[in-house]
């Protein structure tokens, strides 16, 4: 059950919520946002008695029963989509966002070079990885702190936002220092020291779904960051494990559908990380497009034969600027039907 509270509820309003919740036998658990308390009510008790008592109270907008698993997160809880604004754009409105860079800071140059060329064809944001979750313990780990003070200077330099991954909950203070969206690695999905600590943050997560997780996983773990008090949140589908071999990881493409009907939040595409070869990469990024997804998170590195990880799926300049150009007819196609999606959902 989750109870929405009218804006500016007072404080006795909602603490009388909360103890008709706990009397209900519930525990209670509550998002205090910046203009609105949400309650939500876990446990086992009597749900139409309980719901009906709540919705007479002064106070409640409105309280509803969530069938799903996941409460905060589900499209039975908010209907409309989420927007996430981030230094000007909105994820999960009416723009399509590409979000791309290499797949490490290496050095200066080379993250000062990326950025440059990815805003000059479009994108909004600079990834690059400053703390690298590797394979191997011999393989680079990359630059850590200088690492995002090399990405603030991107930032800098171009305007671009900044989204770096963040690996253990007690670097996420310092990373959320640097970057403006926070990215969660696919190893990382469950790892819910982090998961709770991100739920303290004030910065947007982008939480990538685990090589082996299922979709029902995923909306788990971004369950965690919001009921842990931030609803800031984006889903991206990367890729999953499966017996193929031709490609890094099999692009689940319908998970963004799918997705799309469970929850609210903003879905991105990863088609990097999906594929694992450059060649692949602009076609899966169409799909991405034309499926709905509300933006993509792209591999591009200045000299991809030079890259410390992810060379093989990295695109070069060039053919980023190719990528960006065919994707606009798609990009046109998905403006108009997320209008007229949009413009529904007003009614
Ligand atoms: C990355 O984005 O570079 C990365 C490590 O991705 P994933 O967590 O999806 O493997
Ligand atoms: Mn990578």
């Amino acid at each position: 059950m989750i109870v929405s509270m009218r804006l500016h509820a007072t404080k006795e309003e909602v603490d009388a919520v909360r103890r008709r919740i706990e009397e209900f036998g519930y525990k209670v658990h509550s998002i205090e946002g910046e203009e609105r308390v949400v309650i939500g009510a876990v446990g086992i008790g009597d749900v139409t008695q309980c719901l009906e008592s709540l919705e007479a109270m002064p106070g409640v907008e409105k309280a509803v029963r969530i069938s799903a698993p996941y409460k905060f997160v589900s499209r039975e809880f908010r209907p409309a989509k989420t927007e996430i604004r981030v230094r000007g754009v909105t994820f999960g409105g009416e723009e399509f966002i590409v979000m791309a860079g290499p797949c490490s800071v290496e050095g200066e140059r080379q993250i000062l070079e990326a950025a440059e060329i990815v805003a000059r064809e479009g994108a909004k944001f600079l990834r690059g990885g400053a703390f690298k979750p590797r394979t191997s313990p011999y393989d680079f780990q990359g630059l850590a702190l200088e690492g995002l003070k090399l990405l603030d200077k991107a930032r800098q330099a171009t305007g671009l936002g900044i989204i770096t991954e963040v690996m253990s909950d007690g670097d996420v203070e310092m990373v959320a220092e640097y970057a403006d969206i926070l990215q969660i690695g696919a190893r990382n999905m469950q790892n819910f020291a982090l998961l709770k600590a991100l739920g303290k943050c004030r910065r947007p997560v982008l939480l990538k779904r685990g090589m082996s997780s299922t979709i029902k996983e995923l909306l788990m773990s971004a369950e965690y960051i919001v009921a842990h008090g931030n609803p800031q949140v984006m889903l991206c589908e990367r890729g999953i494990r499966t017996f193929e071999t031709a490609t890094r990881n099999t692009c689940d493409l319908a998970a963004i559908a799918a997705l799309d009907e469970l929850t609210h939040l903003p879905l991105i595409l990863d088609p990097s990380h999906a594929t694992g070869k450059r060649s692949l990469v602009p076609a899966v990024a169409r799909a991405g497009v034309a499926i709905g997804a509300d933006g993509l998170l792209v591999e591009v590195h200045p000299a991809p034969e030079k890259a410390m990880s992810d060379g093989a799926q990295s695109l070069d300049p060039k053919q980023f600027a190719a990528m960006m150009r065919d994707l606009q007819p798609y990009i046109e196609l998905w403006k108009a039907q997320r209008a007229r999606r949009l413009a529904a959902q007003a009614m």
